[in-house]
């Protein structure tokens, strides 16, 4: 089989892209290579100075290699296989535009899910194709042969699967995963984005298959399970070649270093021991809010959800978005999307805030 390389837009195929002054080597003495100030900033940050001794007057390494490794190690893959990024927004990103040249090679995505494949598929310019997933009484399944049959037809060179689903919550089986790749072994990259893995059982996670499927790709994020949003750190896992790409193409110094610092310090034993626990919890919460809201007579359906969110079905979806507002509860109105003109979506919070839900919720169901 040819390689994965063969996907990539031929005009990138060997871009060596920015030669970044960190690239060049911080091998010297004397750094005079990338008009740096030479003293630290009066407001350089406190945080992290073991993990970055570097001051933040300096560029940051683009993929800082002791972040790398213990990213590696955590997903379980080698380094090579792995390219951080400016949260997985950006790994979605840049595999749009690795693989798609702008006016002809499709993106394809399932809907219902999530906004950013459309948003990074119009900025380069990339047609999009859809194949809606099937709705079979709670649950949503992707229809594997549609979305091969729709990749050969329609010329895609990037399909997104995401896993657990945004909005739907539903996980995509390793089986459908497996198909949906091997089939289109030379036609398309098939990205995983497993934002919401960690809530998830972990053998449902397609990091599995990537030694079997170099046109497969797992992003992955620091975001959502581990508390991390505001530092913007994500990863692409896939294929040496793909990731060297993805690499080239990024912007030179996509990591801040205080983002750096954070990561490495939250993939340290204590703070995972956290993120473990938290985790737990809010599959715990998750339990407690679908089975409240279920009992409630306003409550058309609960989506079962493998995330931290619960896709909720209302016989008026109005009146219950009214009563949450009154109460200050802010959710996503899904409405907007196909097969989900009922329906919202409600992140899981603290157990407070999820008492919040029920309490704004429940008059407005007795007064019904
Ligand atoms: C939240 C979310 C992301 C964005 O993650 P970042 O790492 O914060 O960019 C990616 N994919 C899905 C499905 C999401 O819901």
């Amino acid at each position: 089989m040819s390689g994965v390389l063969d996907l990539v837009r031929p005009d990138l195929r060997d871009f060596g892209g920015y030669v970044s002054a960190r690239r060049e080597g911080g091998r010297g003495r004397v750094w005079l290579n990338a008009n740096e100030s030479p003293w630290r900033s009066d407001v350089d940050m406190d945080v992290g100075r073991d993990a970055a001794p570097v001051g933040l007057n300096r560029y940051p390494e683009p993929q800082p290699p002791a972040l790398i490794e213990r990213l590696a190690a955590f997903y379980g893959v080698g380094r090579e296989r792995l390219a951080a990024t400016r949260g997985s927004d950006e790994g979605i990103d840049l595999l749009v535009r690795a693989l798609c040249r702008a006016g002809e090679d499709a993106v394809l995505v399932a809907p219902p899910t999530f906004g950013m494949y459309a948003v990074a598929a119009r900025v380069q310019n990339a047609p999009l194709r859809t194949v809606p997933l099937v709705r079979e009484g709670l649950h949503w399944r992707v229809d594997a042969e549609a979305v091969v049959a729709a990749a050969r037809h329609e010329g895609a060179r990037l399909v997104f699967l995401c896993s657990p689903g945004n909005p739907t919550g539903e996980t995509v089986p390793l089986a459908t995963v497996a198909r949906i790749a091997g089939a289109l072994g030379g036609q398309a990259v098939v990205a995983v984005d497993e934002a919401y893995g960690e809530y998830a059982p972990p053998e449902r996670s397609a990091l599995a298959l990537l030694d079997a499927h170099p046109n497969l790709v797992v992003l992955r994020t620091l975001s959502k399970a581990h508390a991390l949003a505001g530092a913007r750190v994500g990863v692409v896992l896939g294929d040496p070649a793909l990731v060297r790409v993805l690499r080239n193409i990024s912007a030179p110094y996509p990591l801040p270093a205080p983002s750096v610092a954070l990561a490495l310090q939250a993939l340290d034993t204590l703070p995972l021991a956290s993120t473990r626990s938290r985790v737990a919890q809010v599959v715990h919460e998750r339990a407690r809010l679908a089975a409240a809201l279920a009992a409630m007579p306003e409550v058309v359906a609960v989506h079962p959800s493998d995330a931290n969110f619960l896709l909720v079905r209302f016989a008026d979806a109005d009146a219950a978005l009214a009563a949450l507002a009154r109460a200050g509860v802010v959710v996503r109105d899904m409405r907007h999307l196909p097969d989900l003109g009922d329906a919202l979506r409600i992140s899981i919070g603290a157990p407070a805030e999820n008492d919040a839900v029920i309490a704004a919720l429940a008059p407005a169901a007795g007064a019904a």
